[in-house]
């Protein structure tokens, strides 16, 4: 947890001023017995009702001023603690959001939200704890040890015995539940996952008839869940009485011992009060720091799962933030073809398939390309490509001549527009969504925009029109309106190359047409185009379309030269157009 401490940053004051104002509390309250044991043996046991009522005053005292310092502890240590997780989650957030995509796989998605959620907390907790008990329950440990020394040496030397016995008592316990706890854990976050796949996948459960297997399945779970609390719990439950057998059989021995001592007149009945008191004070330290000790070690995994993510920089180096200030744009080579790409290949896993191959082909500025390709032939890998979001295996993709590795991120960010396979929108009103596409588009953009991508219909059917708020995740939303928003959105952007990766295909066939009217048409500022389809009729009209198939460029060229030249086009072609038996024939 040490190596993020940097990030309590601007909350430092806090960090130091709570643990000193912890120990003064600590100091008041190892005051306490002290004084009540004077009050019973001067003034109780003497009928001094001035001496108590004086006492009794400097007692309420003490109390107010520890109760004051504990406040303002926990104001500190609170303070401290949560900037510590504000700052974390913001650089993490930062780091996210600067990751390229590579890294972002090698994580996982998942992973990554629980690093910047259920870790921060875990490890913003842990600190909470470290502030507040670190120099507290050593000096309360210490304190009560010489006050009852103070009172009664042979007391004193039968607690510095109890202290580490107590102590092996608590950490035992904990080392031994430990592994189970942490089994606990991975249980539960397991059956959540599994919960959340059954609810949301309840229509497909029923459909398929599974319902008994995935019962089965969850019992089994389930009962694993419960064995391994059952056990852990068993080893706590030897804890407490152990403990408490320890303590009470301790709490004997001084009434014993210091009833002996008050027989002969050695010690007084208060300071037996007051002896009692400082054990249940040191039992409590221990326990608390038994606690700590769990919490931090807790903390401990979190932190490291944070620091992995925070310290990564493979990957990492061509962020937003470091590649603009770094990597400035090469001037475009003249005479070279505006995209090009030359036998490019790529692999998501290093050592697994090529989801391309030998891929080589280049567009001219202003043309249409249409890529075609069944599910899984690396279509949207493809497009990925060229926008440089993965960096090619082998090969080169060049935009202008220009390697896209080359170009400043934003330059390059700046020359598309896409509209994404599955379109991500985000909670907030219509015009806002649009908006992420290009933050300046005025009404009348966002308005033509919605016209372009035959959004304006259902649109302006809702409440509010433009100003309709759109719950996260667009889920008020069906899919087909969801992908004709994301191509509002890409339409206001107005980049020079707009990309449609298979995001009509929640459209009906009358849509779709328009759209790619539009889209094919003048009035899009974007000169070239990428559309990616499945269907024949997407991109029939394209100036230049690719065939993929299983990561492998089957066929490029014009609608007319493939269906000379391309088997797999001209059959794709036949098939979607319903004339396959009319050409065999
Ligand atoms: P298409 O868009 O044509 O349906 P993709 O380009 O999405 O195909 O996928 C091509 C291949 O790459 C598929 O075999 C797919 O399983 C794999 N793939 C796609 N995205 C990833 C990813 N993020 N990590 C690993 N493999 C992937
Ligand atoms: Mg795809």
């Amino acid at each position: 947890m040490f190596g993020l401490i940097k990030y309590v940053k601007g909350y430092r004051v806090g960090a130091v001023l709570g643990p000193l104002l912890k120990l003064l509390e600590a100091l008041m309250e190892t005051f306490v017995p002290f004084i009540m044991s004077d009050i019973i043996n001067n003034g109780i046991n003497k009928g001094d009702t001035v001496y108590v009522f004086n006492r009794g005053l400097l007692l309420v005292f003490i109390a107010v001023l520890g109760w004051i310092f504990s406040l303002s502890a926990q104001y500190f240590n609170a303070r401290a603690s949560m900037g510590f997780g504000l700052n974390l989650r913001t650089a993490l957030f930062d780091k996210i959001l600067a990751m390229d995509m590579e890294t972002v796989d090698r994580f996982t998605i998942p992973s990554l939200i629980t690093r910047t959620t259920t870790d921060v907390v875990r490890t913003q907790t842990g600190l909470n704890m470290f502030l507040r008990l670190i120099l507290r329950n050593p000096f309360i440990v210490a304190g009560a040890i010489i006050m009852s020394g103070i009172i009664n040496v042979k007391v004193m030397i039968i607690y510095m015995i109890l202290v580490p016995l107590i102590s092996l008592g608590f950490f035992l316990t904990i080392r031994f539940a430990r592994p189970f706890y942490e089994k606990i854990q991975r249980g539960i976050d397991r059956l959540t996952s599994f919960c959340r796949e059954n609810i949301i996948g309840v229509r497909s459960v029923r459909a398929f008839g599974i319902q008994e297997e995935e019962r089965a399945s969850f019992e089994g779970r389930t009962e694993e869940l419960f064995e391994n609390q059952v056990r852990a719990d068993r080893i706590a439950a030897i804890n407490t009485p152990v403990n408490t057998l320890l303590v009470n059989g301790c709490v004997i021995l001084v009434l014993v011992i210091g009833s002996s001592f008050v027989n002969g007149g050695f010690i007084l009945n208060g300071s037996i009060i007051a002896l009692v008191n400082y054990l249940f004070q040191i039992l409590l330290a221990v326990e608390r720091t038994a606690t700590l000790i769990d919490s931090f070690n807790k903390a401990n995994v979190s932190s490291k799962r944070i620091k992995e993510v925070l310290d990564c920089d493979a990957g990492c180096g061509k962020t937003p933030e470091t590649a603009e200030l770094t990597q400035k744009t090469p001037e475009p080579v003249p005479g070279a073809p505006f995209i090009e790409f030359s036998d490019v290949s790529f692999s998501y896993d290093k050592n697994g398939k090529d989801a391309l191959s030998g891929i080589s082909f280049t567009l001219g500025e202003g043309e249409t390309l249409g890529i075609i390709g069944g599910t899984g032939s690396g279509k949207s890998t493809l497009v990925n490509l060229l926008q440089g979001i993965y960096p090619v295996t082998g090969g080169a993709v060049k935009i202008s001549g220009i390697n896209v590795n080359d170009f400043g991120v934003r330059d390059l960010r700046k020359l598309f527009s896409v509209v994404r396979q599955k379109p991500v929108l985000f909670a907030g009103t219509v015009a806002e969504n649009i908006r992420f596409g290009n933050p300046e588009a005025t009404d009348e953009d966002v308005d033509r925009a919605l016209r372009a991508s035959v959004a304006d219909e259902f649109v302006y059917a809702k409440e509010g029109g433009v100003d309709f708020e759109i719950e996260y995740g667009g889920r008020n939303l069906s899919g087909g309106q969801k992908q004709r928003l994301a191509i509002a959105r890409a339409f206001v952007r107005n980049a020079p190359i707009l990309i449609l990766d298979d995001s009509t295909s929640a459209l009906d066939y009358v849509t779709e047409s328009r759209i790619r009217k539009y889209v094919t048409g003048k009035e899009t500022l974007a000169s070239t185009k990428v559309i990616v389809s499945q269907r024949i009729s997407a991109v029939m009209q394209c100036d230049r379309i690719l065939v993929l198939e299983d990561g492998l460029l089957k066929g490029f060229g014009s609608h007319d030269e493939l269906l000379e030249s391309c088997g797999i086009y001209k059959e794709i072609y036949l098939s979607q157009t319903g004339d396959l038996e009319e050409a065999e024939s």
